[in-house]
């Protein structure tokens, strides 16, 4: 049952939300509807991992993950996992950031370049394709590749964030959303609905 509040942030987050909208042969910018500009500082909480994961070379660490966010425990994982639930204490762990985006259209460039490179980094992709099938992102299901995060917020809780490509197959759009006061569940939902809505 879903709450009176939670429904009315839900509302209001789909009003306000800010989506940036890249073609993926060309890098075009199709839709910008940001509010600021899109080349501001951000701090999409954990949409940073997969571009940190790049810089992984042969096969996966495996680390225990004894308490995660919301009291989670994902156990022993290796970076498929890490990337598919999220885990903050596997990226602990393995103690590698490197650089990360710090702007709205930096954050779609680099997972514009990730996916384009996707032969490179199978394990990242899978993660990707993990967390939009049956993790965080899993409002948007198999046809897209996706990462959620939750960010600090000026006026809520927390804002919530998503960057998802589609098809999962051979990815050629990719979306990056920023939802007011939502989680990035509930974030990866409001990016569907408008994908789904706008029919590209
Ligand atoms: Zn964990």
């Amino acid at each position: 049952m879903i709450s009176r509040r939670a429904l009315l942030a839900a509302v209001t987050a789909r009003e306000r939300c800010d989506f940036l909208r890249l073609d993926l042969q060309t890098n075009e910018v199709l839709t910008e509807d940001w509010h600021g500009s899109v080349d501001e500082s951000i701090d999409p909480g954990s949409l940073w991992k997969p571009i940190a994961a790049m810089q992984l070379r042969g096969a996966s660490p495996f680390f225990e993950c004894r308490g995660c966010w919301a009291g989670r425990r994902h156990g022993r994982i290796d970076v498929v996992d890490a990337i598919g639930y999220s885990c903050n204490e596997w990226f602990r762990q393995w103690g590698v950031r490197g650089e990360v985006p710090n702007s709205a259209i930096g954050y779609a460039l680099s997972f514009a370049e990730l996916l384009r490179r996707r032969a490179e980094h199978p394990a990242v992709i899978a993660g990707l394709r993990m967390a939009a099938a049956l993790g965080t992102a899993s409002a948007l299901g198999g046809r897209y590749l996706a990462k959620t995060g939750t960010g600090p917020s000026k006026k809520h809780a927390g804002d919530g964030w998503v960057i998802a490509a589609w098809p999962a197959d051979s990815p050629q759009q990719l979306a990056l959303l920023r939802a007011p006061g939502v989680t990035g569940a509930q974030a990866a939902k409001l990016l569907r609905e408008r994908v789904e809505r706008e029919r590209w």
